[in-house]
């Protein structure tokens, strides 16, 4: 059954249900080998799971364990001496990871490093960049941000003697609309104005999928005379981004979802590199932003590194460190993330006609239409009357798919370029047809 032409990236392609054509759109995909780098969870049936969640929690690549294994056994082999022995010395490690990260955010070497986790990153750079004075000090969040992010930011709110009452905006769709319109987001910062000192946003929300407009966002802030920083946790590895060139002042992001580095991995920073060399930024110090040849004197002068390497407090968890180059490096054989995000958006297609066609109205989607404005995820929510939700999602793992329910009543799916297939996402609308048939 031939249905509509839609046409992508100067392609025509016809969807149809079929599960063959999932098989020829897999057989054709240039990026269907990566694949097999990964390692997927097994099903009920004992066959792969349908793993729809990396949006979560990315899968480990088959190389992950040898990259973890190589520190291991250097520990062993050079115990202290590790630090400073071979190429991959620890101390200097985590610039092993710098340049493949500065591509993924799109920022220069300088202006990236890899350190700590999310949150914590984010409290650092909130020191660094929220300044209240009594005119100008406001941070703009989003009514649905994370719930680390904005306990984040009401606490530095608190820590700074000012009340998030009067300190905190929150900005929220519109009544009966799930996201937020590009023009409300801009005209809440116009009218914060001169007591607007940061702007927090997501790059793509985790809720809805939605991508935030980063740039406007980014100009909007700064015409305010505000700073701008974006929690990237849903958008590295997602969808391109292009930090520095669009004027963003900081942003931090975790590497545990699109960036497979495992629970918990070691997260990502970035400060523009107008900031970087900033003597004057208030900051919380520690030993590993010191400079390197002269940290080992002991000496209790801070000498920043002229990077953001400076905001590093501690020597670093290489061990996650490892597994992250694991994944960074079949990112980079893939081709990076304009290979990711050519099949990430044909993906994003296939899935939309499917919902539509297969599913009709027994299902929603609140994502976002335009594929500009959306990354790999979509959120859905169950319109079928009888089928609460959270039992469609464990339903679903019965049938081999791994979605994952976020309250009050979505259901998100995320097809991951790198591991997921077409026949995948065939199989995800055929098992949510049946469930809610
Ligand atoms: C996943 C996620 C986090 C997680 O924070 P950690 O500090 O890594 O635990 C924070 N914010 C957002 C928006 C997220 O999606």
């Amino acid at each position: 059954m031939t249905d509509r032409d839609t046409t992508l990236s100067g392609q025509r392609l016809e969807w149809t249900t079929d599960l063959d054509q999932a098989r020829a759109l897999d057989a054709t995909d240039q990026l269907a080998p990566m694949r097999s780098r990964f390692l997927i969870p097994t099903g009920p049936d004992g066959g792969r799971q349908v793993y729809l969640v990396g949006n979560s929690l990315g899968l480990p690549t088959t190389s992950t364990r040898h990259y973890v294994d190589a520190e291991l056994d250097r520990w062993a082999a050079l115990g202290v001496a590790g630090h400073f022995t071979g190429e991959q010395a620890w101390a200097p490690y985590h610039r092993l990871l710098t340049d493949q990260m500065a591509m993924i955010v799109g920022a220069a070497t300088e202006e990236v490093v890899v350190m700590n986790s999310l949150t914590v990153n984010l409290h650092l750079l909130l020191v660094s960049f929220y300044r209240p004075t009594p005119q100008r000090h406001k941070i703009l969040i989003e009514a649905h941000a994370f719930p680390s992010d904005h306990f984040a930011v009401e606490s530095q709110i608190r820590q700074r003697g000012y009340d998030p009452a009067t300190s905190l905006e929150v900005l929220a769709p519109r009544g009966g609309e799930e996201t937020l319109r590009h023009a409300d987001i801009v005209a809440a910062i116009e009218r914060s104005g001169s007591e607007l000192a940061v702007v927090l946003l997501p790059g793509v929300q985790y809720y809805t999928g939605q991508v935030l407009p980063m740039l406007d966002i980014t100009r909007a802030a700064h015409a305010a005379g505000a700073l701008v920083g974006f929690d990237l946790a849903h958008a590295a590895g997602n969808i391109p981004l292009d930090l520095h060139d669009w004027g963003v002042d900081f942003a931090v992001w975790c590497t545990y979802k699109y960036l497979n580095a495992g629970p918990g991995a070691v997260g990502g920073c970035y400060v523009h590199n107008r900031h970087v060399a900033d003597r004057s930024l208030p900051k919380l110090l520690g030993w590993w932003g010191t400079r390197p040849d002269t940290r080992f004197e002991m000496a209790t002068t801070f000498d920043p590194i002229p990077t953001v390497e400076s905001w590093q407090l501690s020597n670093a968890p290489i061990l996650s460190m490892a597994a992250l180059r694991a994944s960074l490096d079949v990112i980079d054989e893939a081709g990076g993330m304009t290979a990711l995000r050519y099949k990430s958006e044909r993906q994003i297609a296939y899935l939309d006609f499917l919902l539509e066609r297969v599913l009709g109205d027994r299902i929603q989607s609140i994502t976002p239409r335009p594929l500009a404005e959306r990354g790999a995820q979509v959120a859905l929510r169950v319109t079928s009357p009888g089928h609460a939700g959270e039992d469609v999602q464990t339903k679903l793992e019965q049938h081999g798919v791994a979605c994952d329910w976020r309250h009050p009543d979505v259901i998100r799916a995320a097809p991951v370029p790198l591991y997921n297939s077409f026949e995948d996402i065939h199989r995800f609308v055929a098992a949510l047809d049946r469930i809610l048939r």
